[in-house]
């Protein structure tokens, strides 16, 4: 089997949802998603003629050539990883068709039939769409009823619309009632910020603020219902350490990306002042980003993203490490069903999983993006793998040619 060419597309859900589609000359198409970033598609035209005429079965040795090729200009790790992590997954999906077989078998089998979704309820209530430099946009299919409010992602913090236990309240009880066993909640929403907002200092009005917003979900759903909660990287240790601290009583899930992910010493710091598991991972790349942190246990759940990572493959090894470690795996995931369901692949065969994350409760045609697989994709909180090969499912490209970005080609 060969490979003819790779054409991309990409869909504008509450993020830029990029695909990948591999075609062969035995006519077989493997489907892949890799996370946004800055020049995605331009990236992954510059990776097709590395792929041509090559045999999409030999994923590993194809996985190192991308990675030689792309190495001499930096990317040791990096966005060609966001490339790369979606055409690995599009290569095991040629190989599972071709075989017949679900990704999950070639991963060497299953632990689970079913894979445990925890739902990502933002700060409350409020739709979003960003795009590749997370500036927020007004979507298409938002309802009408729904103000947008314009505000960039690490823009400066604002108090205009604060986040209330109320709403957060509400969202968990909405959620809970879909059958999701778990959920996270942001901390770094309006209302949070501290008084200044590049110091990464809080002040105990922002820290009162967070326990409340955390409080009143413990109060409505905390029983049965594990909570986990982010800060995206926002704030100094010994801050986020009293948040922590005021944290525990929720015997909270975990406590993701309190600090810059790159940090270590801090990550270890917290991991041993605090008794709240501390979570991270999800813009680490390969291997090599996972290994030091785990090795040093300074988180003790790792949160790789499977379309930024470097694909399927290098998620199991890192998972392997995890579990010789004692941590749990909790991939993070923004994605469409496409790269939903490519993670729950690799959930199904790691001994070490958590949870995966559903981001997209709020985009109204997330299910009608993808054929082949039964509907809703999410049941009652959790996806149940089918025996179909490959990935599973294919692109319903009338629905992402509605939704489709502007300017981006479409499997042209
Ligand atoms: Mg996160």
């Amino acid at each position: 089997m060969k490979i003819l060419r790779l054409k991309t597309a990409v869909v504008e859900g509450n993020f830029d949802w990029t695909f990948v589609r591999i075609e062969t000359d035995e006519g077989i198409r493997g489907l892949g998603e890799c996370f946004f970033a800055p020049g995605l598609t331009s990236i992954l035209r510059s990776l097709e003629p590395l792929l041509i005429g090559e045999d999409p079965r030999d994923i590993h040795r194809l996985f190192r050539k991308l990675q030689l090729a792309t190495s001499g200009a930096g990317s040791i790790a990096g966005i060609v990883y966001n490339a790369i992590s979606g055409i690995e997954a599009a290569l095991w999906d040629v190989s599972g068709q071709w075989l017949g077989v679900p990704i999950y078998r070639l991963l060497g089998g299953k632990f689970r039939d079913r894979i445990r979704i925890y739902a990502d309820c933002h700060g409350g209530e409020a739709l979003e769409s960003l795009d590749e430099v997370l500036r927020s946009r007004a979507a298409s299919w938002a309802p009408k009823t729904n103000p947008y409010f314009a505000r960039d992602y690490f823009g400066e913090p604002t108090e205009e619309h604060p986040s209330s236990p109320e709403d957060y309240r509400r969202q968990a009880v909405k959620q809970r009632a879909e059958g999701y066993t778990a959920l996270k909640f942001d901390l770094d929403v309006p209302g949070t910020a501290g008084s200044d907002p590049h110091n990464r200092v809080l002040n105990n009005r922002s820290i009162d603020h967070m326990v409340s917003l955390i409080g009143a979900v413990y109060d409505a759903v905390g029983k049965d219902t594990d909570i986990a909660v982010d800060c995206h990287w926002r704030y100094n240790a010994a801050d986020i350490i009293k948040v922590a601290r005021e944290l525990e009583p929720f015997r909270l899930l975990w406590l993701e990306d309190p600090v810059p992910p790159n940090n270590t010493a801090a990550l270890k710091e917290l991991s041993a002042k605090v008794r709240v598991p501390i979570a991270t991972g999800e813009n680490l790349f390969l291997f090599e980003g996972f290994q030091e942190i785990i090795a040093q246990h300074a988180l003790s759940i790792v949160t790789p993203d499977l379309q930024k990572v470097g694909g399927l493959a290098v998620a199991q090894a890192i998972a392997q490490f995890a579990d010789v470690h004692g941590m749990p795996v909790a991939p993070h995931n923004i994605s469409s069903p496409v790269g939903t369901l490519a993670a729950a692949h690799f959930c199904a065969a790691t001994p070490n999983f958590l949870a995966l994350e559903f981001h997209a409760s709020d985009v109204p045609f997330w299910n009608d993006l993808v054929e082949g697989f039964p509907k809703p994709i999410v049941q009652n909180g959790f996806i149940s793998l089918p025996e179909t090969p490959g990935l599973g499912v294919t692109l319903n490209e009338d629905v992402a040619r509605r939704y489709a970005r502007k300017g981006e080609p479409f499997f042209e």
